[in-house]
This record gives C-alpha cells, sequence and structure tokens, in this order.
C-alpha cells in the first residue's frame, strides 16, 4: 500500500496529492479527513503516483553527498568525476573528464568554477544563436537561481542558471534559443513559440526533458 511521506491537513475542502523531484508523497487534506479517506484516494491515484516515482528514479542522479571526493557530476550531458587533492587550484582534465578539486573549501570552489565555466559557455553560444536569429542582447550573466532556467528582461539583459550546465548541449542550447526569442517577443504567444521552433524544430522534447530532469536545480 502506497504510504504518504507527510499529510498536510488544513482548511481546505479536498483532497490533493504532489511527488517532489526527490520522489516525496505529499498529500493534502481537509483538518478532519480521516486515514481511511486518504488511503482509498491514493489507491485511486496509485497509477500515476508510480508513474512520477519512476520518473524520479528514472532521472539516475544522484545528489552531491557531503564528502565530494567520488561524486559523478553531468556536465553538457557527459559524467564527469570529482576527485579532492591538495594544494589550491581547480585542475580539469578533458581527456578523462576529471575534475580535481582542492579539499580545501571544496564546495565553494567548485561552484565558482561551474559558474566562470557556465558563463564562458552560455555566452558563447547566446552569440552565435543571436547571430543565426538575428537578433541582438545587452548582456548574459549567470545566476545561482532554482526556479528558472534563464530569463530575459524587458530590456534584453540574458541570465541563465548556472545549474543549466549540467544538461546535455542540445537541451542547453534550446534554452538559449528560448531566452534571445524573448527579445522579440516579450511573451509566450503562438508568434514566440513559432520562432522558437525555427531554430530548435523539436524544442517541446527539450522542455520535456528540462521538466522531467528538475532535481537538477538542487545540486550544489
Ligand atoms: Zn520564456
Amino acid at each position: 500500500m502506497l504510504q504518504p511521506d507527510e499529510i498536510i491537513r488544513s482548511n481546505r475542502k479536498t483532497l490533493s496529492v504532489c511527488i517532489d523531484c526527490f520522489g516525496k508523497l505529499t498529500v493534502r487534506a481537509p483538518r478532519r479527513c480521516d486515514d481511511e479517506r486518504i488511503f482509498a484516494f491514493l489507491r485511486e491515484k496509485e497509477a500515476w503516483i508510480l508513474r512520477q516515482k519512476a520518473k524520479t528514479a528514472g532521472a539516475g542522479i544522484d545528489l552531491p553527498p557531503e564528502n565530494l571526493n567520488g561524486y559523478s557530476l553531468s556536465l553538457l550531458g557527459e559524467k564527469h568525476r570529482v576527485l579532492l587533492i591538495g594544494g589550491d587550484y581547480i585542475r580539469f582534465d578533458p581527456e578523462t573528464k576529471q575534475i580535481f578539486l582542492p579539499e580545501k573549501n571544496a564546495r565553494q570552489r567548485l561552484v565558482k568554477w561551474l559558474k566562470e565555466n557556465a558563463k564562458r559557455i552560455f555566452l558563447e553560444q547566446t552569440c552565435r544563436r543571436a547571430k543565426e536569429m538575428q537578433t541582438s542582447f545587452q548582456s548574459v550573466s549567470v545566476s545561482s537561481a532554482r526556479s528558472k532556467w534563464g530569463c530575459c528582461t524587458f530590456d534584453n539583459r540574458i541570465r541563465y542558471s548556472f545549474r543549466l550546465l549540467y544538461a546535455p548541449k542540445e537541451v542547453i542550447d534550446y534554452v538559449i534559443v528560448h531566452e534571445l526569442a524573448h527579445t522579440k517577443q516579450k511573451n509566450h504567444s503562438p508568434a514566440f513559440w513559432r520562432e522558437v521552433e525555427k531554430f530548435v524544430p523539436d524544442y517541446k522534447r527539450k522542455r520535456k526533458w528540462l521538466k522531467d530532469h528538475a532535481i537538477l536545480m538542487h545540486i550544489f
């Protein structure tokens, strides 16, 4: 039988269930709802719940442990291994895809390194795509946002979450094209999506990938 990880009772009238990107199952229920009704509701939703849980497990992504030595990190869609070392500098071997990370302040150093690389890689690709799309932008910056992969301000300053770096190249490209399309259309109208589709014909698949891998927003 399905067990909820958390039951939140409040002044609501109906039952609802949700699963976050870690597979945690939360039920929201009216204050006076008895357990029997909650379990009946979960049985009713069982197929959907199991499907969602499988999806989370299927992402196959490990959240970073306290000790980062040996941690496998996906960058541009490829597995990289973090190895802790002495000394003061991060070293990266593109051949073996190993990141040699100083033990001291390992986490902060790694995030700083990820942000620097994200900025360089995203800026390069944004310039390339802007030319093809015959548009321009004010600036590209990188943030720690967990709520969105990218955004474009009214005056065309584009910002990306550095965590987008964990996604495959073609997914990153979709987000870049999406933000650049906002320099022409400040909305998500059919005209906006037509513009995206011109440059990323299978953008729907990439959007779905990002949705299915929301867990990446919780790495560092
Ligand atoms: Zn948008």
